[in-house]
């Protein structure tokens, strides 16, 4: 027997499930990635998420080159590759770790043609706490309330102790061919934007783990009280490299608890992106529809009428200080705070009256941690039609906002100094009347449409 593992958004070595049991296999292994932009259901990677991909590819093929087993890259249809590099080694085991998204339908056809094909494929619990499905309500379906899913994931067995990196490493005796890293042209080179990421972040597991250790060291006693505040160094900034699974959820959470620091709130913010998983898999296509099915008749302004304003609030030229930063930061480092999300987010959707679609795209192409449940979850709840979404009338006033977390100007300095120089797009009375009123158009529809998650 010869065994495949397939990589694909888990680029490590420690609590690899389908690592640990290629690893048992005396007859060697094949370890590959496949860039693969046709899956049915997987959305292309915006430009951020490449920049990460390959240095974090990059820092996977160190690693597993030190362990005396390559990684192999392809690219192409995985429905096509993965048979290829089969019968290219002899390959007679496909092991993976599950993913949520669309693409498990593909998963699932994959794994149905290469069993018919005689090959043992098997799949392992992906980058979750609790597998989707497996927290209901007592009537069988899906929580839409967090606090009542995150009591319930807390009632729920455990999350497993993470797995060990594999303690032996044997190559299979036939290597397949493999593209060079360079050749995929992830990271942008005409012109090449990606300073800023460079000089913020670090793409792969060793520099998750440094992240994750120094928030465990340094921050997490004041995580509660910080955390809201953008210009403190309060949060683990640990997203991204769960995006790609440089780290485990599960390890994040034993090493949380094991730290023995006060990581309750910090927890629960991970059972955030959990929820936001597992409504996914439920409900599917959040990037495209809102949840609320009233927010289908929603009367936004339309994209030739907003178009301005949607290029102002992409460049950061709102004339809202805080707005204008995280927008900015955003551009530059591929980052924003939370609570600057929150703010950016509320003034697209409710001030200027643009659907949330239009600036979920952007927050994909330009985060490095655009993840295809976080970021559609969280924009629904920013613009009412998601789950457990905030009250419509809760309008967030960047100017409050700005004085209360950002009271001493700090970030807003830092990010968009001449941002009050800038003349104002909106009234923010008018605007907030003006979303209010719009809401009152769909207020009365019904709010449920036949998905799992209603
Ligand atoms: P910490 O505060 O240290 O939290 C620890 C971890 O918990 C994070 O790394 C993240 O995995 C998870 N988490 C925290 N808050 C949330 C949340 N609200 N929803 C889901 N998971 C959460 N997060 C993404 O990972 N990818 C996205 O594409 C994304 N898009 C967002 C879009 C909008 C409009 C908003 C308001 C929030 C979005 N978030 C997204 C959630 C949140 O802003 C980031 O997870 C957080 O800022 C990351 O910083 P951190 O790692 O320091 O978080």
């Amino acid at each position: 027997m010869t065994t495949l593992v397939w990589f694909r958004d888990d680029l490590r070595t420690a609590d690899h499930p389908a690592l640990a049991a290629a690893a048992e296999d005396p007859e060697g292994m094949v370890l590959l990635f496949v860039l693969d932009e046709q899956t049915p259901g997987a959305r292309p990677l915006g430009g951020a998420a490449r920049w990460w991909l390959h240095g974090s590819l990059a820092a996977l093929q160190r690693e597993l080159a030190d362990r005396g087993v390559p990684l192999v890259l392809r690219r192409g249809a995985a429905s096509a590759v993965i048979p290829d590099v089969v019968a290219e080694c002899g390959i007679t085991r496909v092991v993976w770790n599950r993913r949520y998204g669309e693409e498990r339908h593909a998963d699932a056809e994959l794994r149905g043609s290469l069993r018919r094909a005689g090959i043992d494929a098997r799949s392992f619990v992906g980058g979750v706490l609790h597998e989707p499905g497996t927290i209901l309500n007592g009537e069988g379906r899906p929580y839409r309330v967090y606090s009542a899913f995150w009591r319930a994931c807390a009632a729920a067995p455990e999350p497993a102790a993470p797995l060990d990196p594999p303690a032996r490493w044997i190559p299979a005796p036939r290597r397949p061919r493999s593209d060079a890293l360079d050749d995929w042209d992830l990271r942008p080179t005409d012109p090449d934007w990606a300073d800023g990421l460079a000089a913020r972040w670090e793409p792969g597991e060793r520099a998750a783990r440094e992240a994750l250790d120094r928030f465990l060291e340094e921050r997490a006693a004041g995580y509660a009280e910080g955390r809201d505040f953008p210009a403190k160094p309060a949060t683990s900034e640990l997203s991204p490299h769960l995006r790609w699974g440089e780290i485990s959820p599960r390890a994040v959470w034993h090493q949380a608890i094991a730290s023995g620091a006060d990581t309750g709130t910090f927890l629960s913010e991970l059972g955030w992106r959990e929820f936001a998983w597992h409504t996914l898999f439920h409900a599917g296509g959040m990037h495209l529809r809102g949840i609320d099915a009233r927010f289908d008749a929603f009367p936004w302004r339309s994209s030739e009428e907003s178009a301005d304003d949607l290029v102002a609030w992409q460049r950061g030229r709102t004339g809202f200080p805080l707005v204008d930063a995280g927008m900015r930061e955003l551009w530059e480092a591929g980052f924003m705070h939370n609570r600057v999300r929150m703010a950016a987010a509320s003034f697209l959707t409710k001030n200027l009256l643009i659907d949330w679609r239009a600036g979920e795209r952007w927050f994909w192409d330009t985060l490095v941690d655009a993840d295809a449940a976080s970021n559609p979850f969280n924009w629904q709840w920013v613009a009412g039609c998601g789950l457990d979404a905030a009250p419509y009338f809760r309008i967030f006033n960047p100017q409050t906002q700005q004085r209360r977390f950002d009271p001493d100007g700090r970030y807003v300095d830092r990010w968009a100094p001449d941002s009050l120089l800038v003349p104002e797009l909106v009234d923010l009375r008018a605007s907030r009347l003006r979303a209010l009123a719009a809401f009152d158009e769909i207020s009365g529809a019904p709010r449920t449409r036949e998905t799992g998650a209603d």
